[in-house]
């Protein structure tokens, strides 16, 4: 059969039945499997017979979720884990080792860069931050003993990007693994590994189940690194329960659908937005005025869900905007249906000293926006209640 299209492959890769021949696909709410003999379990332990043995390692709804990501990132491999955060902690626990060194974007969500600097650095491996956009920055942190480049691209919330096939062939040539956290755009509408990526990482806690339901994550590459990665996850244990793994396989049915839907919103509010004059200023790669709007153009399939933007008058404007919503849900998390506002300078950034928030751009007028489906004249009239 010819190679399916997107919308297909997440509707239909991975999908089979059991004997009762059950259209959607069943959750297999089970932590062992048993064996017809003695034999058949010897030879599933030795790897001579594929199939289960323990959700820990492998579970049918886990691995129907694996297929069809897999599949639309277009990797040879997947494993699924427990987070967002459980995916990023595997991948480098898998691949690196003591004296290794990252070189990772400084624009990253918060809480990888913690695992960065609280953790990770715990067992011996350094790590250099960087400017996302800035190429040579990344070049010249490259020392003899880097084996890993992480990064997420666009950065949330401001929308910086990185030229995905140049720092690939940067860390190409230095015998670098790039490894893209994908979450804010999905394959829906960026496949890094197509652009040179190695590894792509995934919080499907977001887009992926895309109605704010439960955590999930995935790690995708090709056979060797996923290899790696799931035998440091079904060891350690971070293993994606298989009511989760069922909850965002059915979220990539939809994925493209929304993701478009997503877009679409973001555009016209963020278009609204600047038109208005208590506005300072917006950030949203969909529009002209962003200076990476060229560059997402050529690496994305458009221009996700996130929109910030400074109010004139500080941080009690920006708070007697989201304290006048009626609509949106005053909460950090993002990529759900539901429309989410937040002011990132005392929450998700609020742990950057005065100095790291400078440097980031991260204002005190700063608010940004998680554009959801609801109909986007209602959310703009939302906004409007405040300015
Ligand atoms: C939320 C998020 C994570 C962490 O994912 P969890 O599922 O919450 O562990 C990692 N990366 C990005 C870009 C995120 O938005």
């Amino acid at each position: 059969m010819k190679e399916l299209n997107f919308d297909t492959k997440a509707i239909r890769e991975g999908y089979r039945t059991t004997a009762e021949q059950e259209h959607s696909e069943a959750i297999f709410l089970t932590s062992s499997f048993v064996f017809d003999s003695a034999e058949q379990a010897a030879k599933r332990f030795s790897k001579e017979e594929p199939g289960n043995i323990y959700a820990r390692f492998t579970n049918p709804t886990v691995d129907a979720f694996e297929k069809k990501l897999a599949a639309l990132e277009g990797a040879q491999a997947c494993v699924a884990t427990s987070s967002g955060m459980a995916a990023i902690f595997a991948t480098l626990m898998a691949l690196l080792k003591t004296g290794d060194h990252i070189v990772a974007s400084r624009n990253m969500f918060g809480t990888s860069i913690v695992l960065l600097n609280t953790i990770i650095s715990k067992f011996g491996v350094s790590v250099s931050f960087v400017d996302l956009s800035d190429l040579n920055a990344w070049e010249n942190s490259i020392n003899d003993n880097t084996k890993l480049f992480l990064l997420e691209t666009p950065s949330n919330p401001l929308g910086q990007v990185v030229d995905l096939l140049a720092l690939s062939k940067i860390a190409k040539a230095n015998d670098i693994l790039l490894a893209v956290d994908n979450a804010i755009l999905t394959p829906a509408l960026q496949k890094p590994l197509e652009l040179g990526a190695d590894i792509v990482i995934h919080s499907a806690t977001k887009y992926i189940d895309g109605q704010g339901r439960c955590l999930a994550g995935a790690v995708l590459g090709n056979e060797d690194i996923i290899e790696q990665v799931h035998g440091f996850v079904r060891t350690t244990g971070p293993s994606l329960s298989a009511f989760n793994a069922w909850i965002v396989l059915k979220g990539l049915d939809t994925l493209r659908l929304r993701m478009n839907a997503h877009c679409d919103n973001a555009l016209t509010l963020a278009t609204w937005l600047e038109k208005q004059p208590a506005v300072e200023k917006v950030h949203y790669l969909g529009l002209k005025s962003h200076p990476h709007h060229q560059l997402a153009k050529n690496q994305q399939a458009g221009f996700g869900g996130i929109v910030s933007f400074e109010i004139k008058g500080g941080q009690q404007a920006a708070f007697n905007i989201i304290n006048a919503t009626e609509i949106f849900s005053i909460t950090a998390n993002l990529g759900d249906t539901k429309s989410t506002i937040t002011h990132p300078a005392t929450t998700t950034h609020g742990r950057l000293t005065d100095e790291e928030k400078l440097s980031a751009n991260i204002s005190e007028s700063l608010i940004r926006i998680s554009v959801g489906l609801e109909d986007v004249n209602d959310l703009i009239d939302d906004i409007n209640k405040g300015l």
